[in-house]
């Protein structure tokens, strides 16, 4: 299994780009401001995007793709996400006043995108690679994703402060070889993670600490130029994991 760093970062502004992860040529997790990097070619290739929420920062680029692609696609890109994720796609984006809704056009017998609710705990097999949707805990309903092929593992905490339900997940499985989560403020900020759900390196570490598993571990979704600040915090407070900052551009085989 491929997996691909299109995008990160907590923001933009020069190379950083918002969530999206490239598993293979066909699948994303978060359809943030990376999906527009890939050329037309890599673009239509994908058929399935899961969404780990509704923010704008890992959406934003789902309107763009179905327009871009909507005279080359044969059949649906299917959405996955949480009811409230995909409720807030149609309501607040796909409504006929922000973006046309793209669930039934050209027409709603062969719709260029097709929405798929996914239930916590689900798993979605798609060519040898399970998917499974775990529960965290964000400012909206959120999830994170564990992916799993015949070659090895992978999870992504989505967006998230402390939690249990995550690393219990985690813990249920036989493996994990590579852990991408987020902190995405300095530890000055720690009253903001609580009010917007988000981790900083005081409450990442005693989570991490949570986790059985010895993978590899990517920081991602830090703040646009408090990068170093946050993977220097996060050095200090994780004791239990070896740690790496993630960048955009970055790809492994798993
Ligand atoms: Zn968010
Ligand atoms: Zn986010």
């Amino acid at each position: 299994m491929e997996l691909k760093v299109l995008g990160c970062s907590g923001g933009v502004g020069g190379q950083l780009r918002t969530t999206t992860l490239l598993i293979d040529e066909d699948i994303v997790i978060d359809a943030g401001t990376g999906l527009g990097d890939l050329n037309l070619q890599a673009m239509s290739c994908i058929r399935h995007i899961f969404l780990t929420h509704s923010h704008l920062d890992h959406i934003t680029s789902i309107p763009f793709l179905v327009d871009t692609m909507f005279d080359n696609i044969k059949e649906p890109i299917i959405i996955h996400g949480l009811a409230a994720t995909i409720d807030a796609l149609k309501k607040h984006i796909f409504n006929n006043i922000i973006w046309p809704d793209f669930s039934r056009l050209p027409d709603s017998e062969h719709p260029v995108m097709q929405y798929q609710v996914m239930e916590l705990g689900e798993t979605i097999e798609l060519n040898n690679r399970k998917i499974e949707m775990i529960e965290v805990n964000h400012i909206v309903p959120g999830v994170g994703y564990h992916v799993e092929s015949e070659t090895g593992t992978f999870a992504f905490s989505g967006d998230t402060t402390t939690n249990d339900t995550f690393w219990d997940a985690l813990n249920k499985h036989d493996k994990l070889d590579l852990l991408i989560v987020e902190s995405a403020f300095a530890n000055k900020d720690i009253e903001l993670c609580h009010l917007s759900g988000h981790y900083c390196a005081e409450l990442l570490g005693p989570d991490l600490a949570k986790l059985n598993h010895k993978p590899e571990v990517y920081i991602s979704h830090n703040k646009p130029g408090a990068e170093g600040l946050i993977f220097g915090e996060c050095q200090k407070a994780i004791l239990t994991h070896t740690i790496h900052p993630l960048s955009s551009g970055q790809s492994f085989t798993i």
